[in-house]
């Protein structure tokens, strides 16, 4: 069993993080597998350095170890382009400048109440046809969508979280219909946090994916987008949000449950895993 562990170094780690490292590192452990640490640093006008170096402080005090290099998103820029121009050239991606409100106007202009997908509104497709790939073109540097109805398959994967335990079937008609076309390459980033995942996973050799069930509902596409590279499809572990005393789920930003905040009031390693429920 190959697990990770995989933050953005945008802010402190926070209890949540703690929840996801630790439960990632224990079921690697327990199988006598491998734990990896990977750094989501793709967002570069939010991604610090000195983020970085504290959440490795933070797990290292935790008592957690990673096997292996930490690898970076910023380093494998040139990976993400590569998979983008395959897309490119096979015309499954295209060219898409709209705004938000754009997408706002053309989305609710028939109906009332436009459909909802991952990400915001649905895309309504405005782009489809002229943002194309034409003969010779070199890939863009605007935001590029996937042509969904071309890219979704029949598919399914196994999920072993708690709360949605079970195989999941993934279907074309729902891909188009609830998910629509998703940005693999935002403007300024030339990739998204779903292509970076799915082709770290798949890099990283990890066999089980452990996160948020925030992050179930983009499993479907991070699924399709294996199938389409020919990558295997790992199992993947949804664990539930950690709660509050009061039973409300703590937000991921919540710089109040910094564990640097604990770590300075006095709290171990020990009281942290009892916080949490690990
Ligand atoms: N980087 C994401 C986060 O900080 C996690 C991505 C994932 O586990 O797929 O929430
Ligand atoms: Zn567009």
């Amino acid at each position: 069993m190959i697990t990770r562990f995989a933050p953005s170094p945008t802010g402190p780690l926070h209890l949540g993080h703690a929840y996801a490292a630790i439960l990632a590192h224990d079921m690697a452990r327990a199988a006598g597998g491998r734990f990896l640490l990977r750094i989501e640093d793709i967002d570069r006008a939010r991604a610090k350095p000195q983020w970085e170096a504290q959440l490795m402080d933070d797990l290292r005090w935790l008592g957690l170890t990673w096997d292996g290099p930490v690898l970076r998103q910023s380093d494998r820029l040139p990976a993400y382009r590569d998979a983008l121009e395959r897309l490119w050239q096979s015309g499954l991606i295209y060219s898409c400048t709209c705004s938000r409100r754009d997408i706002e106007q053309a989305a609710s202009a028939p109906q009332e109440g436009a459909p909802l997908g991952p990400d915001g509104l649905l895309y309504p497709g405005t782009c489809r046809e002229k943002g194309a790939p034409r003969p010779g073109q070199k890939l863009p540097e605007t935001a590029l969508r996937l042509r969904m109805d071309l890219a979704a398959t029949e598919t399914s994967f196994e999920e072993t979280g708690p709360l949605h335990r079970g195989r999941h079937a993934v279907t074309p008609e729902t891909m188009i219909r609830e998910i629509g076309d998703v940005v693999l390459a935002r403007r300024e980033m030339g990739t998204s946090y779903h292509l970076a995942v799915v082709l770290d996973d798949a890099h990283q050799g990890v066999t089980h994916v452990t996160r948020g069930a925030d992050l179930f509902e983009a499993t479907c596409i991070h699924v399709t987008l294996q199938c389409l590279f020919g990558l295997p499809v790992p199992r993947y572990h949804h664990h539930d949000l950690i709660r509050d005393a009061a039973g409300k789920r703590l937000a991921k930003r919540d710089d109040a449950r910094a564990l640097a905040k604990y770590r300075s009031e006095g709290a171990s390693p020990e009281d942290i895993r009892r916080l949490i429920g690990l």
